[in-house]
């Protein structure tokens, strides 16, 4: 019998994924072909922030290679995009004219980068930070210049930031708002969070309004409204993103800011699919991976025949990919007069916690410094939880989740089978405890390696290692399970403090040294607070 014939247009995080879970249900119903404008295999984009930093690798972040395509059977045209859609006779057409014919297919475009319309926007040396490509040009820059201006305090503008700071480059992030990430911090946390930056190196303008980037054969300096100027060897535009829905719009699809799609994900042409950040789903569009996986889901379902899944939206939480800095935001956290505020702040500590709440229900989270929590908050936001029998106990985290290991293993253990552990890949506890239980599993590594749970921003996994303790018990391979001072240690503050007098430390590179420290110079954590402390005696 004659397969039939499935395209896919964009090779990127939501049409792979919608592949992957589409070879799960049905992986003889296509002949499948995937077109994509870049010329690698599917690679993680959430990883590109670390690799600009320079702590993953572009072989790290590759989630299938070419090998991955041979052995499904799938025709990957890399480097090849897709230039129109022919729905009458039902082929798509690439860039020399070729047609290949499709019997559903499924686009999955991803977003542009928005350029602000600039004088000197289109200099040699202005970015953005979208795809491998944009890393390339800024880590080459960073071998040759020094400044760098970032424009766009929110989540893509600091990781930029972050990662040319790293790179040894002087960074000064120029944002319009009074605070960074006003979308999802408040500013308090937002405050926080810039002092923290602050403290690592990183310069910035606020509020501020771009006038011009200046040059005459490349970027020189970026100007102000308010008449001041910054020099600049390479400015990235971080000033967020625009549904790509320019092949859909010439085929004549609907499309408003997205590709409108229905809750089975198929456009207005009812063989052809959208996933993705392309999108427009009850007039609501992504730039999040979590809901783009559970499109694919719901995508992968119907186009394996078996059209029972409806996709009805997602709720989102966002967290920094900078490494030392916890931070984490979810749901309606702004407030209302119908809202009430339970808050937790403790500047000492650079740790706060606000949770809004609106009759016994959480609204939103806003934590920063502390995010152990953040998955449990998370769920009761999503779930929509009635609170009132755990109210006073709320701001200390979830019952059972104590510092102890046990503890947090108990915590772990009453989490509900579809509860989602990592935002990043979409993965659940009870796809971690099947993967545990059917593999043999015993590490952590090996838990990333079968489920990719805690493989991309690092941030689910204290609560990995709490399921791999609920599971397999004592078998399991211990890891520090208590939130240690910062990444440059597995030690606690208090243990820290308590080693300083019963060792006799004096200095602060005698504690790093002690400790084995796996940093030279510490982090903002470990190297700003210590430093304080050691004029009292380092305790
Ligand atoms: C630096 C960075 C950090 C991020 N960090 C996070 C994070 O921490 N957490 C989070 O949840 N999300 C994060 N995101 C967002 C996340 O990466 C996106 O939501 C996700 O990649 C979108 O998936 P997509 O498949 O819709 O689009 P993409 O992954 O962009 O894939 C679309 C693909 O389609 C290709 N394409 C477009 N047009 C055509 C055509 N005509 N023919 C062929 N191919 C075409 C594009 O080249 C691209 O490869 C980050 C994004 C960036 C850039």
């Amino acid at each position: 019998m004659r397969r039939q014939q499935l395209i896919v247009v964009g090779n990127g995080m939501a049409g792979m994924r919608t592949v992957e879970e589409l070879l799960k249900l049905a992986p003889d119903l296509y002949d499948i072909t995937v077109f994509g404008a870049e010329p690698f295999g599917n690679y993680n984009r959430i990883l590109l922030s670390p690799v600009l930093a320079g702590e993953k690798s572009v072989k790290d972040i590759m989630l299938n290679d070419d090998r991955w395509y041979e052995k499904n059977g799938i025709a990957l045209r890399k480097g090849e995009p897709v230039t129109a859609i022919d729905r009458r006779r039902r082929l798509v057409i690439t860039g020399d004219g070729a047609a290949t014919p499709y019997d559903r297919l499924l686009l999955a475009t991803g977003s542009n980068p928005i350029v602000l319309p600039l004088e000197g926007k289109d200099l040699p040396g202005v970015v953005t930070f979208r795809d491998l490509h944009d890393v390339s040009r800024m880590i080459e820059a960073s071998e040759k210049c020094k400044n760098a201006v970032v424009i766009g305090g929110g989540l893509l503008g600091l990781e930029a930031a972050n990662g040319l700071l790293k790179r040894g480059m002087s960074v000064t992030v120029v944002h319009l708002m009074e605070w960074l990430m006003e979308r999802q911090l408040d500013r308090v946390a937002g405050d926080m969070l810039r002092r923290s930056l602050e403290a690592r190196g990183m310069t910035f303008k606020m509020p501020a309004q771009t006038k011009a980037i200046l040059g005459s054969e490349r970027v020189e300096a970026v100007s102000f409204a308010d008449g001041t100027e910054v020099p600049a060897d390479i400015v990235v535009m971080a000033v967020g993103i625009r549904p790509n829905v320019t092949l859909a719009k010439e085929a004549g699809l609907h499309c408003e800011r997205g590709i409108v799609v229905a809750d089975t994900m198929q456009t207005f042409d009812g063989r052809i699919y959208a996933v993705g950040e392309c999108v427009q789903h009850r007039n609501q569009t992504y730039g999040l991976v979590a809901p783009l996986f559970d499109q694919a889901k719901v995508c992968a379902n119907h186009l394996a025949e078996l059209g029972y899944a409806r996709y009805e939206g997602s709720r989102l939480s966002t967290k920094l990919k900078v490494t030392g800095i916890d931070l984490f935001s979810a749901g309606d956290f702004s407030g209302t007069d119908a809202t009430d505020e339970l808050v937790f702040h403790d500047p000492g500590r650079n740790i706060y916690k606000k949770l809004v709440l609106k009759g016994n229900r959480i609204e939103g989270a806003v934590l920063y410094g502390d995010t152990l929590n953040a998955s449990w908050y998370f769920q009761l936001i999503r779930e929509g939880t009635d609170i009132s029998g755990i109210h006073e106990h709320l701001m200390f985290g979830r019952p059972h989740l104590g510092n102890s290991g046990h503890g947090a293993a108990l915590g772990a253990a009453a989490m509900a089978e579809e509860a989602e552990v990592c935002g990043c890949n979409g993965v659940c506890k009870g796809a971690i405890v099947r993967a545990i239980l059917d593999n043999k599993l015993f590490t952590l590594e090996e838990v990333r390696a079968h489920t990719k749970a805690s493989s991309s921003c690092g941030s689910c996994t204290g609560l990995v290692e709490q399921i791999l303790v609920a599971t397999v018990g004592a078998d399991y391979s211990i890891a520090p399970k208590v939130k240690p001072m910062c990444p440059c240690t597995d030690f606690t503050h208090d243990e820290i403090r308590q080693s300083i007098p019963e060792h006799g430390l004096k200095s602060i590179s005698e504690i790093m040294a002690f400790m084995e420290w796996r940093t030279a110079n510490g982090c903002h954590v470990s190297f700003v607070r210590p430093a304080r402390r050691s004029r009292k005696g380092a305790g």
